[in-house]
């Protein structure tokens, strides 16, 4: 295969905030996503620049084509689709509650109706609750790590977001403070996303085809999520 034809660095958004798929660390971004998008580029002999941004930023940015392409767990959802194109998907994930340790009473979407639900500007989570719980009292925020500060403080009732970042959230930094208390939604996908015609997509399939075939994918996914895919 050919290298692909490159003009300029490529710029590939990430998002500011969604552990473990991309977090800053000792002043460097992390994760799932990077170690991935890292490996592709790789594959495809690829030269870019990671641009974290906030969620909310990153559809209209690939719309304009300001971004080349971004991973940020971004949902493959039909609506979406009209606007950019995703790759294949590379990941299985849904949407969950997190709450404090102490609060027994909110394990299903119906609980949630007339509390303070703490959700990420622009994500599929606000779509989802919009149509399923619309009396829950949204509040939102661009950096989800404002609503686990909001949660951990009593501000809100629960957060809702993707369940592998609320999941490892509970593990980690919240360990102690907050837990997973119920799954709302199962089965969603991310995947890659790129300006809507991008001559990218294609090449990008074929190189997380090689990856997942040679055991790289396997690796990059045991070493941030800690079991066998
Ligand atoms: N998966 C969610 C979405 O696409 C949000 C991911 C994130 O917060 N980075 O809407």
């Amino acid at each position: 295969t050919t290298a692909y034809a490159q003009e300029k660095e490529l710029i590939v958004a990430t998002d500011t905030a969604f552990v473990p798929f991309e977090f800053k660390q000792d002043d460097k971004y992390v994760g799932f996503d990077i170690d991935l998008w890292d490996a592709i580029a790789k594959e495809l002999n690829l030269k870019y620049r990671l641009q974290p941004m906030d969620f909310n930023g990153i559809i209209p940015g690939l719309q304009t084509k300001n971004i080349d392409a971004a991973l940020a767990g971004i949902t493959i959802k039909d609506e979406r689709k009209q606007v950019i194109d995703f790759s294949d998907p590379y990941y299985e994930s849904g949407l969950a509650i997190l709450t404090s340790v102490a609060n027994e009473n909110i394990k299903t979407a119906a609980d949630l109706a007339g509390k303070e639900v703490a959700v990420k500007t622009g994500t599929a989570t606000v779509d989802f609750l919009k149509k399923e719980v619309p009396d829950a009292k949204l509040k939102l925020f661009p950096n989800i790590d404002n609503a686990f500060l909001d949660l951990a403080t009593g501000r809100v009732d629960a957060v809702v977001h993707d369940t592998p970042n609320v999941q490892y959230y509970a593990n980690t930094a919240g360990k102690g403070k907050v837990m997973v208390t119920g799954a709302l939604q199962s089965g969603d996908f991310y995947g890659i996303a790129f300006p809507k015609g991008s001559d990218l997509v294609e090449k990008v399939n074929g190189a997380l085809k090689t990856l997942k075939d040679s055991g790289e994918y396997d690796k990059i996914y045991v070493k941030w999520f800690g079991e066998e895919v």
